[in-house]
């Protein structure tokens, strides 16, 4: 399908040079995003919470201070769509769970996530909240209480997990960028079933100020773009320091756009051998080697490397993520936020009914499992081998950035598979994010791009990985491969012949 060049269909950068230069008013672009997500939504389910007066109003406000002659900034105008465990004053956040969303007793943040402000304050336009896997746990956007959403190219097909409501729409262009959150591989695996870029900042890249807590050693807030342009103007916008985020890193924030336009001329990827050894489809193998050969014809050199503790990724993943979100989630108690069980006689009580009633079931068994990895006498044997077995694999990768400048390998051994097929054995659902976790276990930057799609028509996800803080040379990796690419402007159909 041609995507119009109605508003919905520009990037991120042309729209705020339009809006800039007043061409273009915001609101126009806000009516053009909102209309696109009625037309889009009754097949997708993408969005939990919209409120279209509060977007016209807010892009009228730019459009007042553009008038005025006020810097409207880098931003101006950009319709942004935002995971639903980010707090947005005044609006209801559920985190994909019912117990943040009782009728009537739902939870409404007084404040807005660091990132939110930060969006705010640079002129974007937030849509409204995108659906996630329950407490961002989940690969599929199955496990939101509140039903799935569905993947543009394929409605029978799983969006990707957690932040499946973020690259769907960033898919469907029923949102410019989109805001998710990375703990496993949140933002680079949809990313890569819908045919969008994701990047997952360093560890302390982006405040978590405000991001509704699953695993606080590996959550980092990141941006879904179509381009990597867009990518790095987002990016741009929300990293930095930010007191609020005991974790966040005092690092200065480079001009990410240039480093779009950096190109990759010898630059050293490293192809790590055993991103390749677990059971990747061969379509997907084809297509991100054949996006190997796209980076070396403009320069890059290749090279294989090792990082042999990878296959400890997920059982070390799986320990430490669960720990820490059974200490997270115990917030969640019927009596500080949401929902709470009427009729309960004791606090005990109170406490179990509510949570009983609240959580799903993958949230259940994450709290069980890492209750009980915690536990005393389990704790050695599980919790601090797993941590061990962490250090091993971020060595595994600092002694590979001493040979090369960046890895590169598919994202997903898989592209989307069908709604239902996994939900019933977690162990499959784990096993989807085997190439995504490591990068999140040493804490680094890892992004995800289109690099083409397998004979059913669906997207396939190149990875990048890099050093901490060096960001810039994974968008310019991304740049270089849309510079010589098409990939990036394929768009599914959805919404306008149905
Ligand atoms: N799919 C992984 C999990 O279920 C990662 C989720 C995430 O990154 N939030 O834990």
């Amino acid at each position: 399908m041609e995507v119009s060049r109605s508003p919905h269909g520009l990037g991120a950068r042309e729209i705020r040079d339009r809006v800039r230069r007043g061409e273009l008013k915001a609101e126009e672009v806000a009516r053009s995003l909102l209309g696109r997500i009625h037309a889009t939504e009754p097949a997708l389910h993408a969005y939990l919470y919209m409120d279209d007066e509060a977007v016209l109003d807010r892009a009228r406000g730019l459009d007042l201070r553009v008038a005025r002659g006020e810097d409207p900034g880098p931003l101006a105008g950009v319709p942004v769509a935002i995971k639903d465990n980010l707090c947005v004053r005044g609006t209801p956040t559920t985190a994909g769970s019912r117990i943040l969303s009782a009728p009537g007793a739902g939870f409404r943040p007084p404040y807005d996530a660091g990132v939110v402000e930060r969006l705010l304050g640079a002129g974007a336009i937030p849509l409204g909240k995108t659906n996630l896997d329950e407490f961002a746990m989940g690969s599929s956007c199955e496990n939101s209480a509140f039903g799935p959403t569905r993947n543009p190219w394929d409605r029978t097909r799983i969006p990707g997990g957690s932040s499946g409501g973020s690259a769907a729409a960033v898919a469907a262009r029923s949102a410019v960028v989109a805001l998710g959150s990375d703990t496993g591989g949140s933002i680079r695996q949809p990313a890569a079933m819908c045919g969008v870029l994701g990047l997952k900042p360093t560890y302390g890249r982006v405040s978590r100020y405000g991001l509704l807590a699953f695993a606080s050693s590996l959550d980092q807030v990141g941006p879904f773009a179509r381009s990597a342009e867009d990518a790095a103007l987002v990016l741009g916008a929300i990293a930095g320091h930010d007191p609020r985020d005991a974790t966040s890193a005092d690092v200065p924030v480079p001009d990410y756009l240039e480093a779009v336009r950096r190109g990759v001329a010898g630059l050293r990827l490293g192809v790590p051998r055993e991103y390749f050894a677990v059971s990747v489809e061969p379509e997907v193998e084809r297509a991100v080697r054949s996006a190997l050969a796209v980076l070396e014809a403009a320069g890059a050199r290749l090279q294989e490397v090792s990082l042999p503790h990878t296959p400890f990724g997920i059982p070390c993943y799986y320990i430490v993520a669960t720990a820490e979100a059974s200490s997270n989630l115990a917030r969640y108690d019927g009596v500080h936020y949401g929902r709470r069980t009427p009729g309960a006689r004791t606090l005990l009580d109170l406490y179990e009914r509510s949570r009983s009633e609240g959580f799903g079931d993958e949230v259940k068994r994450r709290i069980l499992l890492g209750t009980y990895v915690l536990s005393a006498g389990y704790y050695d044997a599980y919790y601090l081998r797993a941590l061990k077995a962490r250090t091993l694999i971020r060595r595994d990768f600092a002694r590979a950035f001493e040979e090369v400048d960046a890895l590169v390998a598919p994202t997903s051994p898989f592209t989307a598979f069908r709604l239902g097929d996994k939900v019933d054995d977690p162990l499959a659902m784990y096993a989807c994010d085997v190439l995504t976790v490591t990068v999140n276990l040493a804490g680094l930057p890892g992004l995800s791009l289109p690099c083409g799609r397998d004979g059913s028509g669906l997207p396939i996800g190149l990875q990048v990985m890099g050093p901490p803080f060096e960001e810039g040379r994974l968008l310019a990796v991304a740049g270089a491969y849309q510079a010589a690419t098409t990939h990036h402007l394929e768009a599914p159909a959805v919404g306008d012949t149905a």
